[in-house]
């Protein structure tokens, strides 16, 4: 069996992760699965952002537990019991937990498992790590929670990261739960016309070539109502700069800032804050972990919308348990259209 454990090469508080600050290490699991447990293979693992707060000594946040140097780093998985002491969990059940361990097989105790309906999700197990996982949970509760978005509002919503795994749900759940107008920041011209042709984003700008305040401006005529802010640093800048009085942001996440020393949510600056101030405009925290009594309403909700086409899901896939680190590195680096996922045994 392979295992994969994270060092810190090249990595202090402030740097960009690398494949090399992971190692692939063959080992073995234990012979003997004890009362509780279950022996699973894995199928599926997930590369997020928060990740990279894992690498610092001090993540920053008391609910993220930094990774230790030479021990098998662990985040959101999805695999296949192949055996069983549990009492609720059976050979061929697919299973997922938040801290699956990096490794293509091994004995987890089956308390810490949710069992998975691949119905729900037409096959595509995968999507339970994306769209029909944390992801989607993160897109639509963020938009319910912290967006006040309203039908028949004539909101104008924006979204940075807008091609990424939360960004690209988010455009589309802000249509859905009523925007009549949405438009997408994101750093290709792929993954703009993906946005526009695929996703239903009204437009979509493209923040490495064009200028963001000058589109925005044509772009949003009537202002900025709702920003779902996946981004921070100079594109939220510019965003804040047109949003309306009274407007809402969706403080999902801050990629851009993600390998500096900086606390999160990283202060506005005093210009930008001053704006916010003035206009009323609400930036409050959201983390989607504080909203798991809503997960299993939500999950079949999203479940429903991609049943029905309604909502447009991409992944970015990589092979191999070998390739996790490169695939970590990518998607810190823009690699990925959709959620980034790792495909780790078929
Ligand atoms: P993702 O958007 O699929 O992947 C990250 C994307 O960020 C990249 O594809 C890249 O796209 C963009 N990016 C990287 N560096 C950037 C920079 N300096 N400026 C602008 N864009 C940059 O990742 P995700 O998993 O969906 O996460 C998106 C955000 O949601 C993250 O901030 C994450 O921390 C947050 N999140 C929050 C919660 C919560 O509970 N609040 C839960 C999950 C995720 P481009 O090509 O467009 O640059």
């Amino acid at each position: 069996f392979i295992y994969l454990f994270n060092s810190n090469i090249t990595l202090g508080k402030n740097g960009a992760p690398v494949a090399e600050n992971f190692r692939l290490e063959q080992s073995t699991i234990a012979d003997t699965v004890q009362a509780g447990q279950v022996r699973v293979k894995t199928l599926y693992l997930s590369v997020d952002p928060y990740m990279r707060c894992r690498m610092n000594e001090d993540t920053g946040s008391d609910y993220l537990r930094p990774w230790q140097l030479s021990e098998v780093a662990d985040g959101g998985g999805i695999g296949v019991v192949e055996e069983s002491k549990h009492d609720n969990l059976a050979k061929g059940d697919f299973v997922t937990s938040f801290t699956w361990p990096w490794q293509t097989a091994a004995i987890l105790d089956g308390d810490v498992l949710q069992k998975l309906v691949p119905q729900l999700v037409n096959g595509r197990l995968s999507y339970f790590l994306g769209a029909a996982g944390i992801t989607g949970l993160t897109a639509l509760l963020g938009i319910r929670e912290k967006g006040h978005v309203a039908t028949g509002a004539n909101q104008t919503m924006v979204v940075s990261g807008a091609a990424g795994a939360c960004g690209s749900l988010a455009g589309q759940i802000g249509r859905l739960e009523g925007c009549s107008r949405v438009v997408g920041i994101a750093g290709t011209d792929e993954k703009c016309s993906i946005l526009v042709q695929e996703m239903g984003f009204d437009a979509a700008i493209n923040y490495k070539k064009e200028d963001v305040a000058k589109q925005l401006r044509e772009l949003c005529p009537g202002g900025v109502d709702v920003y779902f802010d996946n981004v921070g640093g100079d594109i939220s800048d510019m965003v804040i700069s047109q949003m309306n009085q009274n407007s809402h942001i969706i403080l999902c996440g801050q990629i851009s800032q993600y390998n500096k020393d900086v606390p999160y949510p990283p202060p506005l600056p005093p210009d930008i804050e001053k704006i916010q101030k003035e206009r009323n405009i609400t930036r409050e925290r959201f983390l989607v972990l504080n909203y798991m009594d809503k997960q299993e309403a939500s999950v079949l909700q999203l479940c429903q919308w991609i049943q029905e086409g309604k909502l447009k899901v991409r992944e970015t896939m990589v092979e191999g348990l070998g390739n996790i680190g490169a695939a970590f590195q990518s998607m810190m680096n823009g690699g990925n259209i959709g959620k980034q996922i790792v495909s780790v045994s078929k």
